[in-house]
């Protein structure tokens, strides 16, 4: 048995910029550190060079740059560009290769993962331009009053601009269209994939029954005729992007209202009969982070929870910025929540011992955004947080 079977069966391909894809095992193997982003400062462990540019997912696997890795797999050499998985295995079985994805295990078959484009319908507060269209409009607000350098400045140069390219635009998208019967797992995050009418409208003709889909969604668009069209799909698993409840998510996920994602999700949950899995995933911030507790309550246990922090950690509404007194009171909350999870609360802990407590840069941030889009937080921070952020 190899050590993992990713670089066996699954490509990811990364190609946010304009210079040639990248092609990947996982996204594990990308995250050399911990500052990583999916959409930024995308590492090339694999070595691929531009002429690389139009091998096919079999091509891809078969390739020298995979089959070193395969070796080293294969014989329980721990390569060093999986050094994500080994650094996280030395606190616990915590890895991506300990802890695959259920769609992995489920699928035999060739495995393939598309970034789409940025086309999205929501404007969260913690993303960028590059993954979501409606951001532009916010781009276009701070670039009018002149605030582009503060922007950058406070998001630690993650909220850009910059021409995005579409996977459905690589020979290897048509490649994977043309052989679906050779596909047995496609994954796609986007934007939102469910928005995007390209990606739709490549999956309505296609024979589906074989293929599992495996979808990042904000959960917004689970139409009936989007639950007919996932219904012909053998299996569906799908990671949902909630990031709190009520009020304070509709800051976050501005300007998308909370009771209608929660009808939704729950449509996708009545009409869909072929759902294998759901996980939520929740970006940590300063936004959010005391509202978690509350989120973690309306779950109820129905699905599993995944914490992320936001990227990157030190913007404005990075969590390390908060002080560290609300940061330990925040780890008891969490601490005595029925359904307590070790990533959250090491992630809280991390923020206490690596605390750069910064209001100005926290509050800078939140009133840029306010601004763009005429919302004032008071209307929607948690009591704790305002009270510092006033005082
Ligand atoms: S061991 Fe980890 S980094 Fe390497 S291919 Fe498997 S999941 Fe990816």
């Amino acid at each position: 048995m190899p050590l993992c079977d990713l670089p066996f069966k699954s490509v990811f391909f990364i190609n946010r910029k304009k210079d040639f894809p990248l092609f990947m095992p996982c996204e594990a193997i990308t995250k050399n550190n911990e500052s990583h982003c999916p959409i930024q400062k995308i590492p090339n462990p694999l070595e691929w060079q531009s002429d690389d540019s139009e091998l096919n997912p079999e091509q891809i696997i078969n390739s020298l740059n995979y089959q070193t890795l395969q070796d080293n797999h294969r014989k329980g050499i721990k390569d060093k560009r999986c050094k994500f998985c080994w650094d996280l295995e030395k606190t616990g079985p915590h890895s991506p290769r300990l802890n695959p994805d259920k769609i992995d295990k489920d699928t035999d078959g060739l495995m393939v993962h598309f970034l789409l484009d940025n086309k999205c319908n929501m404007a969260c507060r913690m993303c960028s331009p590059m993954a979501s269209s409606l951001l532009q409009k916010d781009f276009n607000y701070f670039k009018h009053h002149e605030n582009v350098n503060d922007i950058t400045s406070v998001t630690d140069g993650f909220f850009s601009s910059d021409d995005i390219v579409s996977s459905v635009e690589l020979s290897q998208w048509d490649w994977v269209i043309n052989n679906i019967h050779k596909i047995g797992a496609l994954k796609v995050t986007g934007g939102e994939p469910l928005f995007n009418k390209q990606f739709i409208n490549a999956m309505i003709p296609l024979k589906k029954d074989g293929l599992n889909l495996n979808v990042t969604t904000n959960g917004s668009l689970f139409t009936n005729k989007m639950c007919d069209i996932l219904n012909e799909f053998k299996g569906l698993y799908f990671t949902i992007s909630l990031d709190s409840i009520g009020k304070n998510y509709e800051y976050v996920r501005y300007p998308y209202n909370f009771k209608k994602v929660e009808k939704s999700i729950a449509n996708f949950i009545k009409r869909c009969y072929n759902i294998k899995e759901i996980k939520y995933n929740c970006v940590v911030s300063a936004l959010n982070i005391f509202y978690i507790d509350e989120l973690i309550k309306w779950n109820n246990d129905s699905f599993n929870i995944y914490f992320t922090e936001v990227y990157p950690n030190l913007r404005g509404i990075g969590i390390k910025n908060l002080p560290v007194f609300l940061l330990k009171e925040l780890y008891d909350i969490i601490l005595n929540v029925e359904f307590s999870d070790h990533m959250l609360l090491n992630m809280i802990q991390k923020a206490i011992d690596d605390n750069q407590e910064d209001k100005q840069k926290m509050i800078k941030e939140i009133k840029l955004f306010d601004s763009s889009r005429n919302q004032n937080f008071r209307d929607y921070l948690h009591p704790n947080l305002l009270s510092w952020l006033d005082g």
